[in-house]
């Protein structure tokens, strides 16, 4: 028996012939999705009526391979740990060993680094070939509160956590972006982002699969690949992280002007572009627009709760602004005692109803702790301007206690953006006797740009409130980031010493 009781692959059958995942080897279709992740969860299984549960870590490339396991993870009642490939090896250890996988799935090309890590924890390895040919066997019914996945945040602060997502979480964050961004079977994403990351993972890929769309996977970012994909394909939709758009419009600015039209010209037939996972620089929205006469959706979600805060795809998407509620998530500001804040007043953003994950894996007072009842606490402060959300900023690292105000990293980073000798910029605050704590600038200079401290700490004085002009700056080559392309504010404060 085949019968999956999980809707996303429930509704697979209905489209059987239709392309689901386009790669640059091949095109494969949903039925053949069906059959290969159902020898997967039959190879999974190997005997088993069910996985009941069991953590099943996977690495694979980014092709047919990574949903056909996926839904094979599922399909045997596991719940998949999506690991990350440019991952180093202590991480990748880390999160197998956390989770406690006791199955490790891997492509050949990564089985030298995750043998030796599954070896150590005598955990059972399995290379993608081995499960992809296995032989059909009768599969359990998988309930919709049962854990489907645990994501790992990305760990700013602290080791990274998992983040438990029930089947009913998953199809919550699919369904609300299906309907709010109208999502149908007609449409073809190019997908460009990690799949360890709810973003890559079900914003693009899920919401794909759901909508009986094309789901068209290049094996990794790279600006003038993507551009080749948007000219000669057919997308009608794109989503990514602001640091994306950044390489694009940097690598269209190179381009000569007749192949700049053509480039133009490609994403003009794009139904929708989003981007999400970090600030949208409205500078970065501006360029885009004038580059390709789109206006960016920014949207505004996380690892626990999927996406919360969306700019209407009918109607003004406002720069520097997140939107609206979701359909079906319920979204407040509470000031420090968990009070809904004052009309206008900034707040932390809390979030509840079914998108909202269930745990986070085996730390159950950290659990408790980012609950007030029924609402989840980002630790994301916002305020609400004309009905439209805007992000100042997590609590934790982007609002700045100086001198008795409060201030958003956020804020000030977007008008430092403005400076036009200044490419990138990351603000934080520093530990400070006097003030509490001091706004400090770290700086990309754009290309063969110079500007001195004084230069620029004037130009700040002239356009911010003297509070919130960075009183220390210092120019480096490039932000630290991770693997979503997140700068990490930890290591920027380290550059103004410890
Ligand atoms: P992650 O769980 O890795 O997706 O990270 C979620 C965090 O990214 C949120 O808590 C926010 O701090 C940040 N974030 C996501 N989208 C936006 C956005 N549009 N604007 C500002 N911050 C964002």
């Amino acid at each position: 028996m085949a019968d999956s009781s999980i809707p996303l692959i429930e509704r697979a059958k209905k489209h059987r012939e239709r392309t689901a995942i386009a790669t640059l080897t091949g095109d494969f279709t949903y039925d053949q999705l069906l059959e290969v992740s159902w020898r997967v969860a039959s190879g999974l299984l190997a005997g088993q009526k069910d996985l009941g549960g069991q953590r099943v870590a996977f690495l694979t490339l980014r092709d047919f391979d990574y949903p056909a396991i996926q839904w094979g993870i599922w399909r045997a009642g596991g719940i998949a740990v999506p690991l990350c490939e440019v991952h180093p090896p202590a991480e990748l250890n880390y999160t197998i060993s956390d989770s406690g996988a006791s199955i490790v799935v891997s492509h050949p090309d990564f089985a030298e680094t995750l043998t030796p890590i599954a070896q150590n924890r005598n955990v059972r390895f399995l290379s993608t070939e081995q499960l992809l040919g296995a032989d059909r066997r009768t599969l359990p019914r998988v309930g919709p509160e049962r854990p489907a996945m645990i994501l790992y945040t990305s760990g700013t602060t602290g080791k990274p956590k998992g983040v438990v997502l029930t089947h009913a979480n998953l199809e919550a964050q699919i369904t609300t972006l299906i309907k709010a961004w109208e999502w149908r079977r007609e449409d073809r994403i190019l997908h460009v982002l990690p799949l360890h990351h709810s973003h890559g993972i079900i914003n693009v890929l899920c919401c794909a699969l759901w909508a009986g769309a094309v789901c068209d996977m290049l094996p990794r970012f790279d600006a003038l690949g993507v551009w080749q994909k948007l000219v000669d394909g057919n997308a009608t939709l794109f989503m990514a992280v602001p640091t994306i758009y950044f390489k694009l419009s940097e690598t269209w600015e190179k381009s000569t002007p007749e192949q700049q039209q053509v480039m133009s010209r490609a994403c003009r037939r794009l139904r929708l572009m989003v981007s999400g996972s970090a600030a949208l620089p409205v500078t970065a929205f501006h360029r885009w627009r004038s580059i390709t006469e789109h206006t960016l959706l920014e949207r505004y979600g996380m690892t626990e709760i999927g996406m919360a805060l969306s700019n209407p795809l009918h109607g003004k998407r406002r720069p520097g602004h997140v939107g609206t509620p979701l359909p079906g998530v319920a979204v407040r500001l509470v000031d420090e005692k968990g009070t809904p804040a004052t009309p206008g007043a900034s707040g932390e953003i809390e979030v509840s109803g079914p998108t909202v994950f269930k745990e986070y894996w085996e730390r159950s007072t950290e659990t408790k702790a980012a609950f007030r009842g029924r609402w989840f606490r980002t630790g994301d402060v916002a305020v609400l301007e004309d009905g439209s959300y805007r992000i100042l900023g997590r609590k934790s690292t982007d609002i700045i206690k100086t001198g008795g105000y409060k201030v958003s990293a956020l804020e000030i980073e977007e008008m430092l953006r403005t400076h036009r000798r200044v490419a990138e910029v990351a603000v934080v605050g520093k530990e400070d006797l006097e003030w509490g704590e001091r706004v400090c600038a770290a700086i990309v200079l754009e290309e063969d740009a110079a500007l001195s401290r004084q230069e620029l700490r004037k130009w700040g004085k002239e356009r911010l409130a003297p509070y919130k002009a960075p009183s220390s700056v210092v120019f480096v080559k490039s932000l630290p980031r991770n693997s979503m392309g997140k700068v990490i504010k930890p290591i920027v404060k380290k550059l103004f010493g410890s």
